[in-house]
């Protein structure tokens, strides 16, 4: 459109020449909102209409350049003579849409609730695909080693029949027109505070920048479709229940081929028939006979890693815990383990023969064998027992 075919910028707004900015903006919205392309698709008048409601509305929205306006016209806004301001020569759709959306996208405005019946504000999700939460439940002897997985997973993935885009074959892309392409949006919310800025994914094309013409039949257009894989997921030494590893890319694909989101693998602990863990260190009950307990004993205990001799000494009491130093789970951080405690538990016969009842009458009439008197001391160490 040449300088000299274009209408009146008032004309365009359909305001008198001395309106107040309250009442530009009050036309210019009213018009922008009925010629929306996103309203009107395809509609090439309504598209001219919208461009230049919002042409009129830079200008005679802004004091200085209404003010040349008024003086010099279209002229003196336009090319060489556009001085300071910068030409409208090159103003085109995508440009009138990043101004309207500029001042009227965002949430003070309520422009989305007009334009898409409310279902447009705030819609905008990332172009990314969602992360996904797998659960991974791991025995303490594959916590302590150090473990490589393989996880089938269920998962949206790229629709091979369109390779993500989501349009089907031979059909094209149009660029979006709400952010023009550009896939994101200006929104200015206005408070009392003044008015705030910030960059937002287009909600029209989720940040594509592009229409899909003809969905694909494979995917209804969405890109990605529902897929198992499988991953490895190499798990270090040493984790806890609810430690987490990230599979950077094994999430859901995103949507019309956006990059796919994160596999979040989440340990969980496989509770153990003997162990039982308190931080890096394990916990082993080993019931003994009283015999073992009074004249000591070398037995075999399991470990996370393997069977290992462990010394009980003469005179040790029920609840008494000996340590096996680094036999427990391997420190994540840093180097070492911690140990395994055993906790001795002197095992009270109950099925006596004849004989071995006699046994023990003969050592209960000798002087040995008898238990202190219950004191303070006694309570410490039962206390400190516990403690571990
Ligand atoms: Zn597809
Ligand atoms: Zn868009």
């Amino acid at each position: 459109m040449s300088r000299l075919d274009k209408r009146d910028y008032y004309d365009i707004l359909g305001v008198q020449k001395d309106a107040d900015a309250d009442q530009i903006k009050k036309a210019y919205r009213r018009l922008a909102v009925q010629f929306h392309p996103d309203k009107n698709p395809g509609d090439k008048s309504a598209e001219e209409k919208f461009k230049e409601a919002t042409e009129a509305y830079e200008v005679l929205k802004d004091d200085d350049k209404r003010r040349t306006y008024d003086q010099f016209g279209h002229a003196g806004l336009s090319g060489a003579g556009a001085g300071a301001y910068g030409g409208f020569d090159g103003f085109d759709l995508s440009d009138a849409l990043r101004a309207f959306m500029r001042d009227f996208g965002g949430g003070g405005g309520g422009v989305f609730d007009e334009l898409f019946g409310g279902h447009g504000r705030g819609r905008g999700g990332p172009m990314g695909g969602p992360d996904l939460k797998v659960r991974l439940k791991l025995t303490l002897e594959e916590i302590t080693s150090g473990v490589e997985k393989k996880l089938r997973i269920k998962h949206l993935i790229q629709c091979a029949e369109c390779h993500g885009s989501g349009q089907a074959k031979g059909s094209k892309k149009t660029p979006c027109l709400q952010c023009g392409g550009a896939g994101e949006v200006r929104q200015v919310t206005r408070s009392i505070f003044g008015q705030f800025v910030n960059i937002a994914t287009c909600p029209r094309c989720h940040g594509a920048g592009e229409i899909v013409e003809k969905p694909c039949p494979g995917c209804r257009g969405e890109g990605r479709i529902e897929g198992t894989s499988t991953i490895s997921v190499k798990i270090p030494a040493g984790v806890s229940a609810g430690n987490y590893i990230t599979v950077a890319g094994a999430g859901h694909a995103g949507p019309r081929g956006g990059p796919a989101g994160d596999a979040i693998v989440i340990i969980e602990e496989a509770p153990h028939e003997m162990f039982e863990r308190h931080g890096d260190d394990v916990l082993y009950a080993l019931p003994i006979s009283f015999t073992q307990a009074a004249l000591g004993d070398s037995v075999i205990v399991p470990t996370l890693n393997g069977s290992v001799k462990l010394t009980i000494p003469a005179g040790t009491q029920s609840g008494k815990l000996l340590r096996l130093r680094g036999k427990g789970i391997t420190h994540l951080r840093g180097f070492g383990s911690g140990d395994q405690l055993v906790q001795i538990i002197v095992w009270t016969p109950t099925d006596l023969s004849s004989d071995e009842k006699a046994l023990l009458k003969k050592l209960s009439e000798s002087r040995g064998g008898q238990p202190p008197k219950a004191d303070r001391s006694f309570f410490e160490k039962l206390r400190a027992t516990f403690k571990n």
